[in-house]
């Protein structure tokens, strides 16, 4: 008889995963399961404990999964990629795996993991790597010249035709292929933190009707909706696609159920779809440029911009207290929930490199350690979009205004209201600049001052960039 392995990684599913498909096309084939947890490596990439716990549950929700269909899931626990591969290897040997099954990950280290896997397992266990984590595998949406795109536009323009060529096939989750089995659930060895269910549910039935929920009421109204924080107007779906519980295509293929004319036009549904392409953009930004995944920049001038060293600024925006409504609510929201709307996203982090003049890596560091849903790629690609060291540099300097933001898009102050008790009692109209209102009714607020005037700030910043450049 022979033995197939599946790595588990970035794809805790059973529903529409390739690798897992392939394992088992084969009927008489035994199917093992394996997940490596690599604490070192989690910590130096700042894993999020909410993130840990997420994968926690989820893997104990996949563990029981795969015992249902007859397949036992193997969990490890090692330091870094180096000793996972030992382990792979090992288990290799100890259960006579004649075929290894992954998924592929496009992070730099993981790459390079895995290749170094594939030429020491050479000759001994045949390897199957899958892209599965994408609609369109990296390298196939390029240029006339072959080359990857640098700008979002031309990319989704060029991404939606291929798709309307042929749509990625989505595959079924695998028949039961023998007797139920236990599975003893695990406790990762990693700091671990509490987020709420309801807003993110624990296994993959969950996710899967929270997307269709999602594409049959909330969007057709994506477009009017999904920059109001206040709202429910965005899917919430950004911390099962970064784990992998829930796959893009199957997201694709939902959407196109319920608003078949997604592929065109600029409907909640396309524009919707558009949000996924910049994930898969970002994805395949980090395999053409791989010095992304190294804390570099895409443009590589704005290396010589010199940044402030100011840790006291840079804890006030950590903790949500620099004086600015609309930025200290946003990262309330983070710390006390794993998430933040992606507007607010765009305005805090703004705030830290435009504002404060402090290094975009600060902020994506920070971002990774608190995040549900933190991926590299994405948290890369939208740090750089607002510190305007990446892909899309408009062609004007973006600095985005943190009250004017604030009074266009948490226009009543109801969400500002939620996350900044202190500012309860402040009017709506005044709530955005708290203490121009509070001075005038000689009022003291509990509530800092503004830490940074903004229109001084954005002079230094431009100045700042400007002589980077040179
Ligand atoms: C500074 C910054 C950091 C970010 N860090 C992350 C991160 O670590 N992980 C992450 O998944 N997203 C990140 N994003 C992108 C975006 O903010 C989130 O994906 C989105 O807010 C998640 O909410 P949602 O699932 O309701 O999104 P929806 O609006 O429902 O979008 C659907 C899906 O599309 C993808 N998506 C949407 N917008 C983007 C985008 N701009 N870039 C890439 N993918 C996108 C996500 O997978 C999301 O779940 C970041 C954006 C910024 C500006």
């Amino acid at each position: 008889m022979t033995t197939h392995l599946v790595w588990f990684r970035n794809d805790l599913r059973v529903h529409d995963n390739y690798a897992l498909s392939a394992a088992c096309r084969s009927p008489d084939a035994q199917v093992l399961a394996l997940f490596i947890a690599t604490p070192e490596q989690w910590r130096a990439h700042n894993m999020a404990p909410r993130q840990a716990e997420y994968i926690n549950q989820h893997l104990n929700a996949l563990g029981i999964q795969l015992a249902e269909r007859g397949i036992t899931l193997h969990i490890r626990q090692q330091t870094d990629f180096s000793a996972a591969i030992e382990e792979v290897k090992q288990f290799c040997q100890q259960h006579g795996v004649d075929t290894l099954f992954y998924n592929y990950q496009y992070e730099l280290n993981e790459r390079e993991r895995d290749a170094r896997l594939e030429r020491e397992l050479d000759g001994q266990v045949v390897c199957q790597g899958f892209d599965d984590s994408l609609l369109l595998a990296p390298g196939t949406v390029v240029t006339g010249n072959g080359e990857m795109y640098k700008v979002f536009t031309p990319f989704s323009r060029a991404f939606i035709k291929r798709l309307k060529e042929q749509l990625p096939e989505c595959v079924a989750a695998p028949a039961v292929r023998g007797g139920r089995l236990t599975f003893t659930p695990c406790e990762l060895d990693y700091p671990r933190r509490a987020f709420n269910p309801l807003r993110f549910p624990v296994d993959e039935r969950g996710a899967i009707s929270h997307l269709r929920t999602f594409c049959q009421n909330t969007v057709a109204n994506y477009g009017e909706q999904r920059d109001f924080p206040a709202m429910n107007g965005t899917s919430s779906l950004s911390a099962p696609l970064a784990i992998g519980v829930l796959s893009p295509r199957q997201c694709l293929y939902r959407l196109l159920k319920e608003h078949p004319s997604a592929l065109d036009g600029d409907s909640g549904a396309s524009i919707w779809l558009n949000e996924l392409i910049w994930r898969e953009f970002y994805r395949h930004l980090l395999v053409a440029y791989p010095r992304l995944c190294r804390y570099r920049p895409f443009i590589q001038w704005t290396d010589n911009v010199r940044w402030n060293h100011n840790p006291e600024a840079l804890n006030a925006w950590q903790q949500g207290k620099t004086g600015y409504p609309i930025v200290d609510a946003a990262m309330r929201q983070l710390n006390e929930t794993g998430w933040m709307h992606n507007r607010l996203r765009m305005v805090v982090a703004s705030f830290l490199v435009k504002d404060l003049l402090i290094d975009w890596r600060e902020g994506e560091r920070y971002f990774m350690s608190q995040l549900i849903d933190g991926d590299l790629a994405a948290n890369n690609g939208g740090w750089q979009w607002a510190a305007s060291t990446g892909t899309d540099a408009a062609p004007y300097f973006r600095i985005f205004n943190p009250t004017t933001q604030g009074q266009r898009f948490d226009s009543d102050g109801s969400f500002i209201r939620h996350w900044l008790p202190e500012l309860a009692t402040v009017p709506g109209k005044h709530i955005h600049i708290p203490w121009e209102w509070a001075d005038k009714q000689r009022q003291i607020l509990d509530y800092p001052r503004p830490i940074v005037d903004h229109k001084q700030a954005r002079v230094a910043t431009l100045a700042a960039y400007e002589a980077a450049r040179q």
